[in-house]
């Protein structure tokens, strides 16, 4: 984590960086995260109670919540744990007109500049941060967007760079004799920090942080090859194997039918550790360090694994799913999925050793 951190920096053109936590620090944990990144300048999440957390752990940098608050109840729990908070829509502003804060909190201005999600249109900023402006409890007003396709190297149908015209114009808009401009900004998430060259205050990279590549894409430029280390490697071992003949089939569905002897070894893995169920056979998996696939389905505490071609394997091999060794954008690009979701679903029941 600390490596991936320092990566981010160095991408980051010296701008702050906030490492972004939510969903749990993508599956690692939030304790561990904290640690791991004591050298952030903030950590940006998006669950409430989580930032809460993070101040009863001990954390007294800044804390951005990513999405802001979802209940003006939130508001007075930012004003006590001094949490910074994203504005993106009118409801959350008429919220904050209404408050009674018993310290000022410092936000994020979200900017929709075409990606159609969350924020004001480059037209309604202006209007927002006045309102804001006005409010004797908004602190610091930083100006952000979120970009659609930082990780495409290719033609898309919304550039980035069209995304950073909008951005422009909507702050060029902001207040008199260019006030926005002279505003903080908070652009780039890791895609943006590794693949473009944009200055700002503030950065926001997660998956990298976890040694995992934004590009989920075929042929996209790997986390390795980005100067990162994985952060999180799921392991287990064979618990079983059967040798079976030609013809016979293997798990639920019998998906998945011998064309000649085989050595089926069987993985104390499932999906409920989070273990992707649609994984398709032959998605690759580590035995004793050899490269191998998995056979049939994907059951709930097991999967199957061809050991045919792994020399000496037996119960009690060690079993690498993903991590080092083995990439976890192999594994999601086999499965059908990115890194990210691979992740953020690692079940509470997968007992955690820090390296
Ligand atoms: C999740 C998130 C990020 C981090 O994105 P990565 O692709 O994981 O780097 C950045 N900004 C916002 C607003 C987010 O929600």
């Amino acid at each position: 984590m600390q490596h991936n951190l320092a990566r981010a920096r160095a991408g980051a053109r010296g701008a702050k960086v906030w490492a972004v936590v939510k969903a749990n620090a993508y599956g690692h944990g939030l304790e561990r995260a904290m640690r791991g990144f004591a050298e952030a300048d903030g950590l940006a999440l998006v669950e409430v109670d989580y930032a809460v957390r993070l101040r009863e752990l001990g954390w007294s940098k800044p804390i951005l919540l990513l999405e802001g608050f979802f209940d003006a109840s939130d508001l007075p729990v930012m004003a006590q744990y001094d949490l910074n908070g994203s504005v993106h829509c009118e409801e959350q502003i008429a919220m904050l007109a209404a408050a009674q804060l018993s310290h000022p909190i410092d936000v994020h201005l979200k900017m929709n500049t075409g990606m159609n999600r969350l924020g004001f249109t480059p037209a309604a900023v202006a209007g927002a941060y006045a309102r804001l402006r006005a409010m004797p409890h908004i602190g610091m007003i930083t100006v952000m967007t979120h970009f659609a396709n930082a990780d495409e190297a290719g033609p898309t149908r919304l550039p980035l760079a069209q995304q950073m015209l909008r951005f422009e114009a909507g702050v060029a808009s902001i207040g008199a004799a260019g006030e926005g401009t002279r505003l903080p900004r908070s652009l780039c998430n890791s895609a943006g920090v590794l693949m473009h060259h944009l200055d700002s205050d503030w950065v926001r990279p997660g998956i990298m942080l976890y040694g995992g590549t934004p590009s989920g894409a075929p042929g996209g430029t790997s986390a390795q090859t980005f100067g990162l280390l994985p952060t999180m490697t799921l392991r287990s071992s064979i618990i079983g194997i059967q040798d079976i003949a030609a013809g016979e089939v293997v798990g639920y569905g019998s998906r998945y039918q011998a064309a000649g002897n085989v050595k089926v070894g069987v993985v104390a893995c499932g999906y409920a550790d989070g273990y992707p169920r649609h994984a398709p056979e032959g998605t690759p998996v580590l035995v004793d360090g050899v490269r191998t696939g998995l056979i049939g389905r994907v059951s709930m505490d097991m999967l199957m694994v061809d050991l045919t071609h792994v020399p000496g394997a037996k119960v009690g091999s060690s079993v690498t799913l993903w991590g080092q060794g083995m990439p976890i954008d192999e594994v999601a690009l086999a499965a059908g999925t990115i890194g990210y979701e691979l992740m953020c679903a690692l079940a509470p029941r997968v007992p955690v050793n820090e390296a």
